[in-house]
């Protein structure tokens, strides 16, 4: 691996310069305890930008381990493939040009973490896409869910963002009331929820047996 430390703080100073949206810094190492604890081996991030939390992602899971990344916007993917190849995980990484409403459909891995960080208004459809594609034992992270702490207070959104709020809302009353999920949901950032799924939670209320990964497959 290159010098992650000194291609990271490029990244920023590009981010800063050309406008491009990126974790805050608490937001990162949120995202990268969490993948640390997780050591997923496959991980989908849905918003790739230039590669900067792609490559914390890299630097904190499961040596190996493969990341799969959308990103629309050619002009960035682009950048992040310089980047990622100087810090030496572009042979890791996998960036999908395209609409993640479109692409996630069309991938066949597993996941075992998975960070939705692109089109605020479509994180319920991205995560409803890729629920077939979770491992038993997924985490999802969600970023910039409180959206300048509006999602709190509906009333202070500007009216043009509104619809925006109010889609952040069903994401996280989805993550947080469905059964499969749990969510908590950090103020730090823009906001982020981390959700952790577990296939068998959607049965534990009607007392169903269903048995855990490893039973099944052995
Ligand atoms: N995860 C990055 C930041 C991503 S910014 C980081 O923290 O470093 C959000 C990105 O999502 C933008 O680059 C934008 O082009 C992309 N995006 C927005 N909507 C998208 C969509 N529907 N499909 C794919 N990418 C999308
Ligand atoms: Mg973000």
């Amino acid at each position: 691996m290159g010098n992650v430390k000194q291609i990271l703080a490029m990244m920023k100073d590009y981010a800063t310069t050309h406008r491009v949206p990126i974790i805050s810094l608490e937001g990162g190492q949120l995202l990268q305890s969490v993948a640390a604890a997780a050591q997923p081996a496959a991980v989908l991030e849905i918003g790739t930008a230039i590669g900067y939390s792609t490559l914390l992602l890299a630097t904190a899971m499961m040596p190996g381990g493969q990341i799969t990344t959308i990103e629309q916007d050619d002009d960035r993917i682009a950048v992040a493939k310089q980047f990622l190849a100087e810090a030496g995980v572009l042979n890791q990484t996998d960036i999908i040009a395209g609409d993640a409403g479109v692409v996630i459909p069309r991938l066949t891995g597993t996941y075992d973490l998975v960070f939705i960080d692109a089109a605020k208004g479509q994180y319920l459809d991205y995560l409803e896409k890729v629920l077939d594609k979770l491992s038993p034992e997924a985490v999802i992270i969600a970023d910039n869910v409180l959206f300048r702490g509006w999602v709190l207070d509906e009333t202070a959104a500007p009216k043009r963002f509104r619809t925006i709020v109010k889609r952040l809302k069903s994401y996280l009353d989805f993550v947080t009331n469905d059964l499969r999920f749990e969510t908590t949901v950090h103020h730090i950032g823009d906001g982020m929820a981390v959700s952790f799924y577990r296939e068998r939670r959607s049965n534990e209320k009607t007392g169903t047996f269903s048995p855990c990964r490893q039973f099944r497959e052995t």
